[in-house]
């Protein structure tokens, strides 16, 4: 960031805790990367077909060892479960596919659990993806029509459900932040995992 012809001097350089599933070896590194104080740090190595229980235990084990003071990272997560449990563990910020990738495939997040619209019950389903959703496919289409898109392989169907899935994302990462605030969060968590869980009806 130094250089003259650095294009973007913002640029942060973030040490990337390895080690699988052993602790052991994990906490050595995040040791060894927390001295080189650099702007962030990421635990990565997740996420890549290890169990959530063991995930959840090796960010026991190994955020405790990242500098407090800096960004947390978790690489590659997740589920809204995951990141809820995640944030409890001291992690600040995510990035996956799972939002996109699932609305392509007609996957969709809401408060009372992931809905695959190309279920028959969705046909004459005049209902948004979820009741009081402000984004813009709830507030304009019906499950039934992007069903139909989805079904005709019409790409609006794709693009409407991924549209949803960010905005789902994005309102639950402004959920949590302001329930961080409020010192509100593990009520805050204990009731959206319950909602998520519960579904519909
Ligand atoms: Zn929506």
């Amino acid at each position: 960031n130094s250089l003259d012809d650095t294009i973007n001097k913002e640029q942060l350089l973030f040490g990337i805790n390895q080690g699988a599933i052993y602790n052991d070896i994990r906490i050595e590194h995040a040791k060894i990367i927390s001295e080189l104080d650099l702007p962030g740090y990421a635990v990565g190595g997740l996420a890549v077909g290890e169990s959530h229980e063991q995930m959840y235990d090796v960010l026991d084990n190994v955020v405790p060892y990242l500098p407090q003071n800096k960004p947390t990272y978790l690489m590659g997560v997740g589920t809204p479960a995951n990141i809820l449990e995640a944030v409890e563990r001291g992690v600040d910020f995510f990035d996956c596919v799972y939002p996109s990738r699932n609305g392509r495939h007609g996957h969709v997040y809401t408060n009372h659990g992931k809905l695959n619209l190309f279920n028959q019950k969705f046909e004459k389903d005049m209902r948004p993806i979820e009741e009081g959703c402000g984004c813009p496919a709830c507030r304009t289409y019906s499950r039934a029509y992007i069903r139909h898109l989805l079904k005709a392989k019409e790409m609006l169907g794709m693009r409407l459900c991924v549209l949803h899935n960010l905005y789902f994302y994005n309102t639950m990462m402004e959920e949590i932040r302001d329930a961080l605030d409020a010192g509100m969060f593990a009520t805050y968590k204990k009731n959206k995992l319950a909602s998520m869980e519960a579904g519909e009806e």
